[in-house]
């Protein structure tokens, strides 16, 4: 006998049975594990998503692209993979320390967030740089218009603490099947695309 009801685990056998094999003793115990599945899922929760910012971490987001790829594969749908990352963030910690840089992350996280429906997933991978997955895309447009209404969200002025920051950032666009079949290929061709955006003066959109 074993079973968890709201955070309560009942374990328990029957000891003692009567003639008609009916059970007449049982022994067991009643626990609240209700702590220990708090904790549980806040370990669950730390490492799949990035400390600072709160976004799914590389790895919950590369599990997402997984299942985003079965499903595209399956049902021959089309998706997209933004690369996005901040131009010259460095000089924010330089000029306004690693404090405020930070903070200046956590609000493009939020604002990313906000830039997106539901069923997109946008994930924080490394320093100032983000990834944001599209599903079931209709035409290449849609992406490329996201990417744009991003870049456009992400550069209007931050308040912190007083002082109005600005940042721009660019991005690269990969579109399953055309751009790769694979998670490696398909980063590879975001990646390029970003780096592309980055050569060509930065705070724009390239395609791959
Ligand atoms: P670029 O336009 O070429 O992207 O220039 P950049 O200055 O943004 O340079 P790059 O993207 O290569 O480097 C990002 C910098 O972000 C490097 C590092 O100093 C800083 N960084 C990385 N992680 C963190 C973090 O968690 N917090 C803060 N405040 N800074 C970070
Ligand atoms: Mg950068």
């Amino acid at each position: 006998l074993r079973g968890v009801l709201q955070g309560i685990l009942f374990r328990g056998m029957i000891i003692e049975w009567d003639a008609a094999n009916r059970p007449l003793r049982i022994i067991g115990t009643i626990s609240d594990i209700s702590e220990r599945k708090a904790t549980d899922e806040r370990l669950r929760h730390m490492a799949q998503h990035d400390a600072l910012t709160n976004l799914p971490n590389r790895a919950l987001f590369s599990d997402r692209l997984q299942q985003e790829l079965a499903t595209a594969k399956r049902n021959s749908e089309r998706f997209a993979l933004i690369f996005l990352d901040l131009d010259k963030f460095k000089p924010i910690n330089d000029n306004f320390g690693h404090n405020m840089g930070d903070r200046l992350l956590q609000t493009v996280a939020r604002r990313l967030e906000d830039s997106i429906r539901a069923s997109d997933t946008a994930g924080r991978i490394g320093g100032d740089e983000f990834i944001i997955l599209l599903p079931k895309l209709n035409v290449a447009e849609d992406a490329l218009n996201l990417a744009e209404k991003i870049r456009i969200n992400l550069r209007r002025p931050y308040v912190i603490d007083g002082h109005e920051l600005n940042i721009s950032c660019s991005l690269g666009v990969a579109i399953y099947p055309e751009n790769g079949g694979d998670e490696v290929t398909l980063t590879k061709s975001a990646d390029q695309a970003l780096y592309q955006a980055k050569e060509e003066g930065r705070n724009k959109t390239v395609r791959a």
